[in-house]
């Protein structure tokens, strides 16, 4: 048996532990049948086990991680102390530990940079890291150095970010809020197989429709379509050969996307009709594509641009799309001007695009149009995608990018239509 996975097994018998969870061991590693049955139920597994042992300092399964957690700090110093008020003075060896540095050690380790690891983390009662420099007990609490530290982590309580460490002590508190943290942080994680994206989060997402019985797919809520569908590319987006989740969810790509906190409060402006399977196209009762039905139907009002408004560029690259490398942390993208609209010059709102392939460079792209998503609440505007259409069926459009408009009446004498969404 590999170090590594020895280590492991001495750990849990020092416990007090009869039963050991490995996937390598405990999922069939060349059926996959069984990876479909246990991947689906790995977060029960993470949620219901008594504890979860993170090997960070473990490059390889071959490597163990024991010997290096005990024998990593410096060699011990001599001390001479009393062990009582009057006692004699005895030598000592000690070995000094310094607080471990949790963030560098554990959260931005190799291991948490790993997409499977994400929902261990979230779904796991309870955490024993080995990290390089220190051992870490995670619980509901908190986190606990072994030299007795308790980490401070008020400071992402107040940012109302509990997601980041911990997840609360009662799964049934798991909200969709949270669930667009993890999606963040996730999609800033690396998959070996491409093909994972969709399973290696599953286990979040099951205990929460088990929790919430909230309709999920393909990644987002389908009872909050208003934000889960305007989520932005952070990175420069490369589409996976394997067709793994359709254009309108964020696993449709390989890359980082963020959810913009602006319109974290929208209110929906559509209708959900369904998730259906495309004419001619095979369907699974399988939740997961590819295999199932991926078509997402709403029911919204849609313009297009050309009618009485326009796309201006607004300095970026016109053969960019995404990430801004002109203005760090913004999208490149396009201002939406309506010249009928006295305020602004006209600027009426802002439209970015996935890909630079459907950026189309300063000529903008034909057939496309802005279907309303969602209002922001309190304010004036709307959030919308910007979807071109497929020309294989009628209303049948693909996802090339989202923007949002801030004159209240743009959509007034839009059509409202149902629409695919491939
Ligand atoms: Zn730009």
């Amino acid at each position: 048996m590999p170090n590594t996975l020895k280590d492991a097994v001495e750990v849990t018998r020092r416990m007090g532990c009869r039963y050991l969870w490995i996937d390598a061991l405990c999922i069939l590693q060349d059926s996959l049948e069984d990876w479909k049955k246990e991947s689906q139920n790995m977060g029960n597994i993470y949620r219901d086990s008594l504890c979860t042992i993170a090997a960070h300092c473990a490059k390889s399964s071959s490597d163990g991680f024991l010997a290096k957690a005990i024998h990593s700090s410096a060699s011990p110093v001599k001390v001479r102390a009393r062990t009582s008020p009057n006692g004699p003075i005895e030598k000592f060896e000690s070995f000094i530990r310094m607080p471990g540095d949790f963030k560098t050690q554990v959260d931005e380790g190799h291991l948490s940079k790993r997409g499977w690891v994400l929902q261990e983390r979230v779904l796991s009662t309870r955490i024993l890291h080995f990290a390089e420099e220190a051992l870490f007990w995670e619980d509901a609490e908190g986190v606990k150095c072994e030299n007795g530290d308790l980490l401070d982590i008020t400071e992402e309580l107040q940012n109302g970010s509990n997601s980041r460490r911990r997840m609360k002590p009662d799964v049934s508190q798991f909200g969709v809020k949270d669930w667009y943290e993890w999606v963040e942080r996730y999609a800033r994680c690396d998959l070996t197989n491409e093909s994972d994206k969709l399973p290696a989060i599953a286990g979040i997402a099951n205990v929460m429709i088990a929790y919430t019985k909230r309709p999920y797919f393909a990644g987002l809520w389908m009872d909050h379509l208003q934000y889960g569908l305007i989520w932005n590319p952070v990175s420069p987006l490369h589409r996976p050969a394997y067709k793994r989740a359709p254009s309108w969810s964020w696993a449709s790509f390989d890359g980082q996307v963020e959810y913009s906190k602006k319109f974290a409060t929208s209110v929906s402006e559509m209708k959900f009709i369904g998730i259906s399977e495309r004419p001619g196209g095979v369907g699974t009762a399988s939740l997961l594509p590819p295999d199932g039905p991926s078509v997402l139907e709403i029911q919204t009002a849609v313009r297009t641009i050309s009618h009485g408004s326009r796309l201006e560029n607004s300095g970026c690259d016109p053969t960019e799309a995404g990430p801004c490398s002109r203005t760090p942390g913004h999208y490149c993208s396009f201002r939406l001007v309506d010249e009928s609209v006295k305020e602004l010059g006209g600027w009426i709102g802002t439209v970015a695009f996935d890909d630079s392939e459907d950026r189309g460079g300063n000529e903008f792209p034909k057939d496309v149009v802005c279907a309303r998503i969602g209002s922001h609440e309190g304010k004036p505007g709307y959030s919308m995608l910007v979807l071109a259409r497929t020309h294989k069926f009628e209303n049948e459009f693909r996802r090339v990018g989202m923007g949002s408009v801030s004159h209240p009446g743009w959509f007034n004498d839009a059509a409202t239509i149902s629409l695919h969404i491939v």
